[in-house]
């Protein structure tokens, strides 16, 4: 049981750089919506109630609708505004609008891809937003590497990762066993451990140098390139 069969990735801060798609859609969609006439604040405030809508939504304790009404409308109840739920979805419209130029891959990730695909089949493991994903994996290119019957979103499982379930559910799609499988992702708990705990080996990787790449003595792997050596000298260590 040396080499693996199958490499999954998390998708999100893990092969596309979410928050500068973040940033540069807010910023496209402020400037077509208002005119940039926002507060300075605007976009930092609205990244906030992103993150904490997120939580809420990753336990369904709020559907993605939800989400995506309600950061607006808390971004704005901050400067004491009232905004509505028709603008709030029209904000939402001019945001998914701007993907096409706003969704991009870390460097170096289409030639790790490339080198991966040459060796293992490849998956997406995502709780990312069930009528997102695929068309960000397109539009950054990755589609050429992983197939849309590849890609597993917690939302069709019913739980997000870290929850087994998500792992089962990928691992049967591809075909293949917890220990012939490898996760890779930046989430430590999300993608790593929640894949360790269903029996899959892990590899931290956090190609974002803002987001932490460090864990109680865990240091995540940061740049593309290294990738696939690093999970080389796992297979090396199964060897033995
Ligand atoms: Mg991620």
């Amino acid at each position: 049981m040396g080499e693996y069969r199958v490499i999954f990735f998390d998708l999100d801060h893990t092969l596309v750089d979410t928050n500068l798609q973040h940033k540069l859609s807010l910023e496209r969609t402020v400037k077509q919506m208002y005119n940039g006439a926002v507060p300075e604040d605007f976009i930092p405030r609205f990244l906030t109630h992103h993150e904490a809508l997120w939580t809420l939504y990753d336990r369904r304790e709020i559907t993605m609708t939800e989400l995506r009404r309600l950061r607006f409308l808390r971004t704005w109840q901050d400067y004491n505004v009232e905004k509505t739920d028709s603008e709030a979805d029209r904000f939402n419209d001019v945001y998914m609008s701007t993907l096409e130029e706003t969704v991009i891959a870390y460097p170096g990730t289409t030639e790790m891809l490339e080198a991966l695909a040459a060796k293992y089949r490849l998956g997406v493991v995502t709780n990312g937003s069930p009528d997102l994903q695929w068309r960000k994996m397109t539009i950054a290119g990755i589609d050429r590497f992983i197939p849309e019957s590849a890609l597993i979103i917690s939302e069709h499982v019913g739980k997000a990762k870290p929850h087994p379930m998500v792992y089962q559910a990928a691992c049967e799609a591809l075909q293949v066993s917890a220990r012939e499988a490898l996760m890779v992702g930046d989430n430590y708990r999300a993608d790593y451990e929640g894949a360790r705990v269903f029996g899959m080996d892990a590899l931290w990787y956090v190609p974002d140098p803002a987001i932490p790449g460090r864990h109680q003595g865990h240091v995540a792997v940061r740049r593309a390139e290294d990738v696939l050596s690093a999970i080389s000298k796992m297979e090396q260590a199964r060897r033995v």
